[in-house]
Parts: C-alpha cells; sequence; structure tokens
C-alpha cells in the first residue's frame, strides 16, 4: 500500500478545508484570502494576477467572480475556480479580465 500524502494546495482546492475556515480565522477575508495564497503560486501566477490587477475584493459590485464566464464555484461557495488565472479565485474577487456570464 502507498502512504498518500495532501499537500496544501490540494488541501485548499478541497473544498471542504473551507467550511471550517470562519470559525478557525473569525473573519471572511482571512476565508477569501486563502483562495489565493501568494505562497502556494509560481511567479507566472503571481505574475498573472499582477498584470490583470486580481484583487479578492471587487470594487464594483456588478463585476465579480462568481458572475464571470470564466468562473467556476467550488462546493464552500467562497472560492471558485478561474480559468483565466488557472487557480482559485474570490468569488467575490475581480480582474480585469472579467466578463459577464451568458
Ligand atoms: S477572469 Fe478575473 S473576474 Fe473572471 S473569474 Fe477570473 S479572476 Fe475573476
Amino acid at each position: 500500500m502507498t502512504k498518500q500524502t495532501l499537500t496544501r494546495r490540494q488541501l485548499l482546492r478541497h473544498g471542504s478545508v473551507f467550511a471550517a475556515m470562519p470559525a478557525l480565522y473569525g473573519c471572511d477575508s482571512a476565508v477569501t484570502g486563502l483562495c489565493s495564497d501568494p505562497d502556494l503560486m509560481s511567479r507566472g501566477e503571481e505574475h498573472m494576477r499582477k498584470t490583470l490587477r486580481y484583487t479578492e475584493r471587487s470594487d464594483n459590485a456588478g463585476q465579480t467572480c462568481n458572475s464571470c464566464q470564466f468562473f467556476s464555484a467550488g462546493a464552500d461557495r467562497l472560492c471558485g475556480d478561474c480559468q483565466i488565472l488557472n487557480g482559485w479565485v474570490s468569488e467575490q474577487g475581480y480582474c480585469t479580465s472579467w466578463a459577464l456570464r451568458a
């Protein structure tokens, strides 16, 4: 039998981890911060987020990741996968590639 160890990235990608986070951190900004933990990103991923000015909290209520065509919600509904950034983002996030989901 092979011993299998989950990496932090795998744990973060598993939606059930986020369900417990509000209780641990006491505010959801800490939770949404985990959607895109810089410690887990490659330089390319970080560069892409900076180039597209990704933010965990959109300044425009009408333009958030959860209404973007490139967003797929995760099980926890706090974070989801972004096709453009190729990784997890906050459902309340935003970047300059935002496009309204049809
Ligand atoms: S393309 Fe930008 S706005 Fe759309 S889901 Fe990805 S990060 Fe959010």
